[in-house]
C-alpha cells in the first residue's frame, strides 16, 4: 500500500465503494496508465478505454439501476474520477463529464419521456453499431463564459417546432456524443429570470454541427469542440423538463454546475496524486551528493506540503460527495472542493516538476502534462475567481439591499 492509499483507507469507505475503487484502480493500471503518455502526444480520444469503461458499468455509475444506470452513490463516482486522473486527466474529464454534464440533468431535470428515451442508452454507453454515446452539456459560448446568462444562442417558438440559432464553445465530449443538454434564449425581453430554456438535442440532427477539436495547453487526449446550431429545428418537446420549464431552465443548469464542481475537484485531486506519486519515487531514488534528494529539507518539505494538502483536498471532495448522497445542500461544499482542490493540484504539479529537475521539465515524464492538465481544473466549470464569488457570496448573503 503507498502512503497515500493510506491516506484513502481513513475515509470508512463502505464495501461497494471499495470494490469499484478496486476495479477503477485495476483498470487504470492495466489500460489507462501504459498510454497516457502516447495519447496526450497524439491529442488522441481513447475511444477503446470509454468501452471499456462501458463494459464495466461506469458510464452510468451514479444513475439508478430503475433508470438503466448502474446504481451506485457520488462518492463511488467520485473515486473513479480520481482514480482515471491520477494516470491520466483527460480520461477524468471526459469521463466526469459525461456523468456530470450529459447524463445527471437528463436523469434528474428531464420529463419521463426524456429519461426513458436517453438515459438508458448514455448510462450503456456504446450502442448496437459500437459507437460512444457520450452526454455532452453546452452552457458556454464565445460571448457568455463566466457571465453563462449572457447566452446568445436563440429558440424562436414556432407553431410546430422550435429554431434554433447560435454556437458553444469549449464542450467536452461532442464528436463522440448522443446527446447535448443545452441553454438557448427563449425570451427576448425577460421581466423576471433569465429567459433562458433548457434543450435536448441529438447529435446528427439537421442544423446541427460539430466543429474541429480544439488544440488545448493540456487535457489533450479529451475531446473539446465548439457546436454550431444553424436553423435547427426541435420538436417541441425538446424542452427539457417539458413545456414548464420554458424560459427557466437556466437555474437547472446552474445546479448541474454544482454537482459537477465535485467531480472536478475529484479530477483535481487525482491529478496532484499523480504528480505526488512521481515526485515521491523519484525523490527515494535520485542521488545528489552520494544521497538520494529525498533527504535534503528543501525536497521533503515539498513532499510533506503536497501530502498534507492532497489529504486537506480529498477530506473538501469526499465530504462534498457525502452531502449530496444525504439529499443535504452540497453547492457551497462542492464550490470548496472544486477550489481547493484545484488550486492544490497545480501546486503539487509544479512542485513535483521541481523536485524532479531538469527531467520533470521535459516531455518524457509524466509530470509535465500533469503539469498542463492540471491547469484547466482553475477554468472548468467555472473559475477559481467565480468560486470565490459563488463561496462569498453564501458567507456573506445577499448584500445588495443593505
Ligand atoms: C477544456 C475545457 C472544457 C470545457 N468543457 C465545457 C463543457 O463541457 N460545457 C460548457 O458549457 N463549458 C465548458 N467549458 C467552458 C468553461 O466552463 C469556461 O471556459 C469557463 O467557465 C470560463 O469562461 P471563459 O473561458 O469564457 O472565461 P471568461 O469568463 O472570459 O473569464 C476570463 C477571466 O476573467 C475572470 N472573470 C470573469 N468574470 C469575473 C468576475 N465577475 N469576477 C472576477 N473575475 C472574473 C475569469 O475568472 C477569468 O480569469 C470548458 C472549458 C475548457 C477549457
Amino acid at each position: 500500500m503507498t502512503t497515500t492509499e493510506a491516506f484513502a483507507t481513513n475515509f470508512d469507505l463502505t464495501e461497494e465503494q471499495q470494490q469499484i475503487q478496486q476495479a477503477a484502480r485495476e483498470f487504470v493500471k492495466d489500460h489507462v496508465a501504459p498510454r497516457a503518455q502516447e495519447l496526450d502526444e497524439k491529442a488522441e480520444f481513447p475511444v477503446d478505454n470509454y468501452k471499456q469503461m462501458a463494459e464495466l458499468g461506469f458510464l452510468g455509475l451514479s444513475i439508478p439501476e430503475e433508470a438503466g444506470g448502474s446504481g451506485f452513490d457520488t462518492l463511488s463516482f467520485i473515486l473513479v474520477v480520481e482514480e482515471l486522473s491520477k494516470a491520466c486527466g483527460s480520461t477524468g474529464l471526459g469521463y466526469a463529464a459525461h456523468i456530470s454534464l450529459g447524463v445527471t440533468p437528463v436523469y434528474l431535470f428531464g420529463t419521463d419521456e426524456q429519461k426513458q428515451k436517453y438515459v438508458p442508452q448514455l448510462c450503456r454507453g456504446v450502442d448496437d453499431d459500437g459507437n460512444l454515446t457520450l452526454g455532452c452539456f453546452g452552457l458556454t459560448e464565445p460571448g457568455a463564459g463566466s457571465d453563462a446568462g449572457g447566452t446568445k444562442t436563440t429558440a424562436e417558438r414556432k407553431s410546430d417546432h422550435w429554431l434554433v440559432n447560435g454556437r458553444k464553445a469549449w464542450i467536452t465530449n461532442p464528436h463522440y456524443a448522443k446527446t447535448c443538454i443545452f441553454t438557448a434564449k427563449t425570451n427576448q425581453n425577460p421581466k423576471d429570470g433569465k429567459g433562458i430554456t433548457a434543450f435536448i438535442a441529438e447529435l446528427g440532427t439537421p442544423g446541427f454541427k460539430v466543429e474541429a477539436k480544439e488544440d488545448k495547453l493540456g487535457m489533450r487526449s479529451s475531446d473539446t469542440a465548439q457546436l454550431v446550431f444553424e436553423d435547427m429545428k426541435l420538436p417541441l418537446d425538446a424542452v427539457a423538463g417539458g413545456e414548464p420549464q420554458v424560459d427557466v431552465g437556466f437555474n437547472k443548469f446552474m445546479k448541474t454546475l454544482a454537482g459537477g464542481r465535485i467531480s472536478i475537484g475529484a479530477l483535481a485531486l487525482g491529478i496532484a496524486e499523480g504528480a505526488y506519486q512521481k515526485a515521491l519515487e523519484y525523490a527515494r531514488q535520485r542521488k545528489q551528493f552520494n544521497k538520494p534528494i529525498g533527504t535534503f529539507q528543501g525536497v521533503s518539505f515539498m513532499l510533506a506540503d503536497m501530502a498534507m494538502e492532497i489529504s486537506a483536498a480529498r477530506h473538501l471532495v469526499y465530504h462534498a460527495a457525502r452531502l449530496r448522497d444525504a439529499g443535504r445542500d452540497f453547492a457551497l461544499a462542492g464550490s470548496m472542493a472544486k477550489l481547493y482542490a484545484s488550486e492544490v493540484a497545480m501546486k503539487t504539479c509544479t512542485n513535483a516538476i521541481q523536485v524532479l529537475g531538469g527531467v520533470g521539465y521535459t516531455r518524457e515524464y509524466d509530470v509535465e502534462r500533469m503539469y498542463r492538465d492540471a491547469k484547466l481544473c482553475e477554468i472548468g466549470e467555472g473559475t477559481s475567481e467565480v468560486q470565490r464569488l459563488v463561496i462569498s457570496r453564501q458567507i456573506l448573503g445577499d448584500l445588495r439591499n443593505v
